[in-house]
C-alpha cells in the first residue's frame, strides 16, 4: 500500500531561510513552507498538525517541518506581538512575501524549482545587502535584532546593512518601539548571535542604531573593550556562546553586570560563568598573586564543590599569562591533595575542621606556587 503524500495537490513553496541559505551555499538548518489557497480544515484533513498559537502553522505528519498558510499582517499595537493576522485561501504568495523582514528572506521556491522573487532578494544577495522589504519594516522592532544577527552570521561573506534599512532600524529605536521588546525575545536573538561566526558585528550594528542604548545600556561605555576580550577565548567547544558573553561582560563592574543580567533575564548558568570569568580577570590583574589571592579565587569560583570549573578558567589565564597559569594549576593540584577525611581521622570536626582544612590548603598552595 502506498501512502498519499499530504502535500499532493497543495500549492506549496519553500520560503525564507532555506531558500536564502541554499543560494548562499550556507548549510540549511530547517525548511519553512508556505501553503497558498488552503484552509486550516484542508490542512488537518491531510494529517497536518496545527501548532500556531497566533497564526495558522502546521507540522507535516512525516517530516515535522513547518507549513504556514499564506498570511498578511497589519500593525495593531506595540512590539512584535501587536499584529492582526489575516490568513485565508485568497492571500497570495506575493502578499505573504511582502510581510517579511529582509529581501533575501522574502524569496520562495516552487515545487518545480522556480524562484519567486518579487523584491529582488537575489540581486541583494549577490550585492551582499541586507535590505528591508518595505517601509512596514518599522512595524516590528524584533527586526532590528534579526538584522543585526544576520550581520553576525554573514559578514564574513561581505554582507552589510543597506543604508536606508539602517535608517529604519534607527527609527525603530527613536520611536520607542525597540524598548517594548520583552527580555526573552532580546535574549533569544542575542544568544543566537553569540553563536554566529562574527558576534562582534551584532553588537556593533546595535550600537550603530542606538538599540544597544535601550537594550543593554551597561555595555555602551565599555563595548570596544568587552568585544576585544570576547575575541580571545580558550577552546570551550559547545559552550562558546556562553564564554563569549562572559568575556564581553567581564569588563563591567559587578553592579553593572548584575543589572544587565537582570534586565535580560539571563539564565543562571550564564550569570555564574560571567562571575567566574570576572573573578579570574581580577586575579590576573593583581600585582602579586600569592597563596591568599589564589585561595580567594578558588573560593570565589566555588572550586571545592565545582572542580570542573577550574580547567577552562586556567586555559583562559594561559592565553595571556602562561606562567601564572602554571602556578595556579600547581596550587590547585596541591590544595586538592589536602583530604578532608584525613583531618577527620585526626579528630577535627565541625567549625574546627573547616578552619583547619582552609589553613592546610593555603599552606599547600603556598608551597606549590613558589616551586
Ligand atoms: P534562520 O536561519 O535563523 O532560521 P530564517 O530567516 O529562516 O533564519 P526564521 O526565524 O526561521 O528565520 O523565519 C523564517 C522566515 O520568516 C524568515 O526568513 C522571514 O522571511 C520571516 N520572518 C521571521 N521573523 C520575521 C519578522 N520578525 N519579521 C518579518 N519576517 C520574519
Ligand atoms: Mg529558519
Amino acid at each position: 500500500m502506498t501512502m498519499r503524500d499530504p502535500c499532493d495537490g497543495l500549492e506549496v513553496y519553500r520560503v525564507g531561510g532555506a531558500v536564502r541559505d541554499e543560494l548562499l551555499g550556507w548549510p540549511v538548518k530547517d525548511t519553512d513552507w508556505v501553503v497558498v489557497g488552503a484552509t486550516p480544515q484542508d490542512m488537518q484533513r491531510r494529517g497536518f498538525r496545527p501548532v500556531g498559537r497566533d497564526f495558522p502553522v502546521f507540522l507535516h505528519p512525516q517530516s515535522q517541518e513547518e507549513y504556514a498558510l499564506a498570511r498578511t499582517e497589519r500593525k495593531s499595537g506595540h512590539g512584535y506581538t501587536g499584529f492582526i493576522v489575516h490568513a485565508s485561501p485568497e492571500v497570495t504568495l506575493e502578499e505573504d512575501l511582502a510581510r517579511r523582514d529582509l529581501t533575501i528572506n522574502a524569496m520562495a521556491r516552487s515545487a518545480d524549482g522556480r524562484l519567486i522573487d518579487p523584491f529582488d532578494g537575489l540581486a541583494d544577495l549577490e550585492a551582499r545587502l541586507l535590505r528591508h522589504v518595505s517601509p512596514a519594516f518599522i512595524e516590528d522592532p524584533l527586526r532590528v535584532l534579526r538584522t543585526a544577527r544576520f550581520v553576525a552570521r554573514y559578514s564574513g561573506l561581505g554582507f552589510r546593512v543597506a543604508a536606508d534599512t539602517r535608517e529604519l532600524m534607527a527609527q525603530l529605536v527613536s520611536s520607542g518601539e525597540v524598548a517594548h521588546l520583552v527580555a526573552e525575545r532580546v535574549w533569544t536573538e542575542a544568544e543566537k548571535a553569540l553563536g554566529e561566526p562574527h558576534p562582534a558585528a551584532f553588537f556593533h550594528e546595535l550600537a550603530q542604531c542606538r538599540a544597544l542604548n535601550e537594550l543593554m545600556p551597561e555595555l555602551v561605555p565599555l563595548l570596544e573593550e568587552g568585544l576585544a576580550c570576547m575575541s580571545v577565548l580558550p577552546d570551550v567547544g559547545e559552550e562558546q556562546a556562553r564564554w563569549r558573553w562572559a568575556r564581553l561582560v567581564e569588563v563591567l563592574d559587578r553592579e553593572a553586570r548584575e543589572q544587565l543580567s537582570k534586565r535580560l533575564k539571563l539564565p543562571r548558568a550564564w550569570c555564574e560563568l560571567a562571575e567566574q570569568v570576572a573573578c579570574t580577570r581580577h586575579l590576573v590583574a593583581e600585582s602579586v598573586v600569592g597563596e591568599v589571592e589564589v585561595m580567594r579565587w578558588l573560593n570565589a569560583i566555588d572550586a571545592w564543590r565545582r572542580g570542573e570549573r577550574v580547567a577552562p578558567l586556567l586555559a583562559l589565564v594561559r592565553l595571556s599569562e602562561p606562567s601564572l597559569a602554571d602556578r595556579l594549576a600547581a596550587g590547585w593540584q596541591a590544595a586538592l591533595k589536602v583530604a578532608p577525611r584525613d583531618l577527620v581521622a585526626e579528630g577535627f570536626k565541625g567549625a574546627e575542621l573547616g578552619e583547619e582544612l582552609a589553613r592546610r590548603r593555603l599552606q599547600a598552595i603556598s608551597v606549590a606556587i613558589q616551586a
